[in-house]
């Protein structure tokens, strides 16, 4: 039986898969049973920390039903779609990666998630993660680490490493990740597929456990950008319950990428030319020491070719570059002291068993039970940047620098309509390599945290394949809620460039 499904089942795109629903060469059932095929066989990558295969199979046979007797049919219906373990499924487990909220399930539907059920998707579980979304490579999980599957001794990337897999081994068709600093661009990079972050507040962060509440943006993982523009249009928009999620409208991105593959440009700033883009490129990016030769030379090839399609693209100069890690990582862990107080094991998951701990010793051991070394580790930080003595020295600063880039942010895209930068300085590392050193690990968020910090959308596009054999690509980021044009401009690459390629297994 299970062959049948193997043979049959390959997804190339959901317009594509539900042309197939519609002529009735494949039910979702056929689909949900070649995914958890695939689930149970790669098992081993330790993508999933919660499969729900009874559940996924009734709602699959409800979706054919529904189908057969001609109701009218979702944006998504049939669409398979993994959840990071950070964002919340109603009377499902919501652990984010961590012992503290172990046996915790999620009393209401995240906005996201129930926006995706409404159009018809089937949500087949949730998705393994650095602890509370704490990490670049996917290896502080309470659940262990989650494997590369390109190369099982290599790390995905993090923090959404099991959303990038999933979508890299074909565990599911579309996945939800959680962007702070990088989380959704960086492993994307590692794992070779389409990784986007959108504005901060185009997507409601109701239902998102919290790391730092002003960087934290739900993204989305996937095989091509028009998947990636409808469930970006679908999940998008102002929610009541989220202050911070915008009022904007939300284009069709859909309809934008047709218009825009019939050669018109509906949403380009005023200064901007029909045929190219306006792109900058920051000399001092591209100068990092930490930056890989290899990765290095291809892009500037890269840039060399954009400009011969039309684009102009022009090396301006920043000299910010070595404010922006660690202004994040001052601001992030603050408002991580400050989200993860509320876990003391009296609201949430786990609770000490010592019976002899009282108070204050109760939340000490249940917070020391809880909690791992990089979770600790960055609450300390957190706690310490803000302590009286400190907060000026460090906090009050960092947000002095983050305001400095905004500013600065505004400025450059007066002149251009796109910032392009590597995704990251290097491909996926060894397992291991980078645990025993925070500093350098967090240097891996050197091209990302940038687009948190000043709130702008990015995207991860895995062009290129190195030496060394893993896949590597370059980053775009487009002003605020200029989604569309980001959108474009990726569809055109991933078009033009015969490089581009998906690694399947
Ligand atoms: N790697 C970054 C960090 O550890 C980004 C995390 C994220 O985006 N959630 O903070």
């Amino acid at each position: 039986m299970q062959i049948r499904y193997y043979l049959l089942f390959s997804f190339s795109s959901i317009h594509e898969y539900q042309e197939a629903l519609n002529q009735g060469s494949l039910s979702c059932r056929d689909t949900v049973m070649y995914y958890l095929e695939r689930i149970h066989r790669l098992d081993h990558l330790n993508a999933f920390v919660h499969l729900y295969e009874k559940e996924s199979l009734e709602k699959a046979d409800k979706l054919d039903a529904d189908r057969k007797a001609g109701k009218k049919k979702g944006r998504l219906h049939g669409v398979v779609i993994g959840i990071k373990d950070v964002i919340c499924y109603k009377d499902h487990p919501a652990t984010a990666g961590s012992h503290i909220l172990n046996g915790f399930h999620s009393l209401y539907h995240s906005t996201a998630v129930e926006r995706l059920i409404q159009e018809g998707a089937i949500i087949i579980g949730h998705l393994n993660c650095d602890e509370f979304a704490m990490g670049s490579s996917n290896e502080n999980s309470v659940y262990g680490r989650v494997r590369n599957a390109l190369d099982p001794e290599k790390v995905p990337g993090g923090s959404s490493g099991g959303s990038a897999v999933a979508v890299q081994a074909s565990l599911c068709m579309i996945s939800l990740g959680s962007d702070t600093g990088g989380s959704v661009r960086q492993p994307a990079d590692f794992c070779g597929v389409i990784g986007l972050k959108p504005t901060y507040g185009r997507i409601s962060r109701y239902g998102l456990i919290a790391y730092a509440s002003s960087f934290d943006q739900i993204g989305i993982f996937g095989r091509n950008i028009p998947d990636i523009g409808l469930i970006l249009e679908i999940i998008s928009g102002f929610d009541p319950r989220d202050a911070t999620s915008s009022r904007k409208p939300v284009p069709s991105f859909e309809k934008g990428l047709r218009i825009k593959a019939q050669g018109l440009r509906p949403e380009n700033g005023h200064r901007s030319s029909l045929n190219g883009f306006r792109i900058a490129v920051f000399k001092e990016a591209l100068d990092h020491p930490s930056l890989d030769p290899e990765i290095r030379a291809k892009l500037i090839d890269f840039i060399g070719d954009l400009r011969l399609k039309g684009h102009q693209v022009e090396e301006i100069s920043f000299d910010l570059m070595d404010y922006i890690v660690p202004a994040y990582y001052i601001l992030t862990t603050a408002e991580a002291s400050s989200n993860l107080s509320r876990f003391d094991g009296v609201r949430y998951g786990h609770r000490t068993l010592d019976p002899k701990a009282g108070y204050p010793e109760f939340y000490q051991k249940t917070r020391s039970e809880g909690f791992g070394k990089e979770v600790k580790r960055r609450i300390l930080l957190g706690t310490f940047v803000l302590s009286a003595g400190y907060y000026e020295a460090y906090f009050s600063k960092a947000q002095k620098v983050r305001r400095i880039l905004i500013e600065r942010t505004k400025l450059i895209f007066n002149e251009f309509d796109l910032i392009l930068s590597p995704t990251v300085p290097s491909t996926a590392f060894k397992s291991g390599e980078k645990s025993s050193d925070p500093v350098s690990m967090y240097l891996a968020d050197l091209y990302t945290v940038y687009a948190n910090l000043v709130g702008i959308p990015g995207i991860s596009l895995p062009l290129f394949t190195h030496t060394n054999g893993m896949p590597f690509g370059i980053q775009a980021m487009t002003n605020q809620f200029h989604e569309l044009s980001l959108l474009q401009f990726a569809s055109e690459l991933t078009q033009q460039f015969k490089s581009f390629e998906i690694p399947t297994l």
